[in-house]
């Protein structure tokens, strides 16, 4: 007989997306927004240029033009930035002392403060980040027998207003700049024992509302001097939101991942709005006709949430919707928490539903959440520190796979 542990699987697949860990969407959460820009003096205006986040190609842009050297310094600055970490011009031991002290005048490398860093004892590590302005922001090291994955944020905030999220009671602030988006990622390797592997972009906010910065951060982290990773490593998020998923398609080739969390259009759009703008099946056509490389698939990601869309008729429905989708599903039973009134399914309920769909021959995982006892899996990050609890939840409910 099955049993939950039954429902854990890895997905072992590398050329489909990696959807595991934080999910960007409910839970986002990783996602602090403590603090405001205006919680602290406004400091004097820094007139150097800020080289965190550049591309090798601005880099190089950067080195002719406002530097006044040669392109290949635009070279070395990319890989002491990205591959060695330097964030110290005089550590850049192959460019002469005076081309350091001209860098030193005219530009800096900033990194993300690490206001926290939580270590889970299944080595999870919840960091927040400060931002120059104050506010703060969350991601999450996953470290995985053959990957070590970082769930990045995207924006301060969110503005989609998806009603299981935590990140979503806080509104929205602001996007992540590319120096912010790529400093998570520099930042955090300096925590890791070994290379991270894998990126998604799971965390606070709707990475498709900073399109062009998360494609061109997405592409710089891809070039071999500097971060190395493979396109299929690094898995994007989304809530569904049509016109910037078809731009997406055009311009990376990075893994996509859709968040559905219902089977039907009522269904979807009582917890998500964007489904009013957006419906299920409108979304399901730009799925069918979104241009997947060779043997890629999309992660159908569908939180389980008690009485509301865990039902087997739900799983048929689903199953059926997808027919015609290169996709696999990823469920997620909900990570009960203070802060909203929706609950985890019974784990017999979870292995109904994930029976149903592999009985239609749907690939389906069903996530291993990771890092429960920092308050650093679905739904139950950084929220805690923002939002006043509900008077009806105790503490969080232990789940026994985190
Ligand atoms: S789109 Fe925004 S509100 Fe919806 S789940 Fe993701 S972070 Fe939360």
């Amino acid at each position: 007989m099955s049993t939950a542990d039954d429902l854990l699987e890895e997905d072992e697949l590398d050329e489909t997306p990696e959807a595991d860990p934080a999910l960007h969407d409910y839970v986002a959460g990783a996602l602090v927004q403590l603090g405001s820009p205006t919680s602290r003096p406004a400091a004097a205006p820094d007139p150097r240029v800020e080289l965190m986040g550049m591309s090798q190609a601005e880099l190089e842009e950067f080195a002719v033009h406002t530097l006044g050297e040669k392109s290949f310094r635009g070279k070395q600055l990319f890989k002491w930035i990205y591959q060695k970490r330097a964030d110290d011009f005089d550590a850049m031991t192959d460019m002469s002392k005076a081309v350091r002290a001209k860098l030193h005048g005219i530009a800096k490398i900033s990194r993300l403060a690490v206001a926290e860093a939580h270590h889970s004892n299944d080595g999870t590590i919840k960091f927040l980040w400060e931002l120059h302005d104050g506010l703060k922001v969350e991601s999450v090291l996953i470290p995985e027998v053959k990957r070590m994955t970082l769930c990045i944020s995207s924006q301060v905030g969110c503005a989609m207003g998806c009603d299981f999220c935590v990140t979503a009671k806080g509104g929205f602030t602001r996007n992540l700049t590319k120096g912010e988006i790529l400093g998570q990622v520099v930042q955090a390797q300096g925590y890791a024992d070994r290379r991270i592997t894998n990126i998604v972009l799971m965390g606070m906010g709707e990475p498709l509302l900073n399109l062009d910065n998360v494609i061109e951060t997405m592409d710089t982290a891809q070039n071999q001097s500097g971060l190395g990773l493979s396109h299929r490593k690094i898995t994007l998020s989304t809530i569904g939101l049509i016109p910037q998923l078809e731009e997406l398609g055009r311009r990376s080739r990075i893994n996509l991942a859709v968040s559905l969390h219902g089977s039907t259009s009522a269904a979807r759009s009582a917890i998500m709005p964007i489904n009013d703008k957006y419906d299920i099946g409108e979304l399901i056509a730009a799925l069918k006709a979104y241009p997947l490389p060779n043997r890629k698939m999309i992660t159908i990601e569908y939180i389980l949430l008690r009485g509301i869309n865990d039902d087997v008729r739900d799983a048929h429905r689903l199953a059926r919707l997808l027919r015609g989708v290169r996709a696999k599903v990823n469920l997620i039973p909900y990570n009960n928490n203070p802060f909203t009134e929706y609950q985890r399914p019974a784990d017999r309920d979870i292995l109904a539903y994930q029976e149903v769909l592999m009985s239609y021959g749907v690939h389906t995982v069903t996530r291993l959440n990771r890092g429960n006892d920092i308050a650093a899996a679905c739904g139950q990050l950084g929220g805690y520190k923002q939002q006043r609890p509900r008077t009806r939840a105790a503490e969080p409910e232990t789940q026994d796979e985190g």
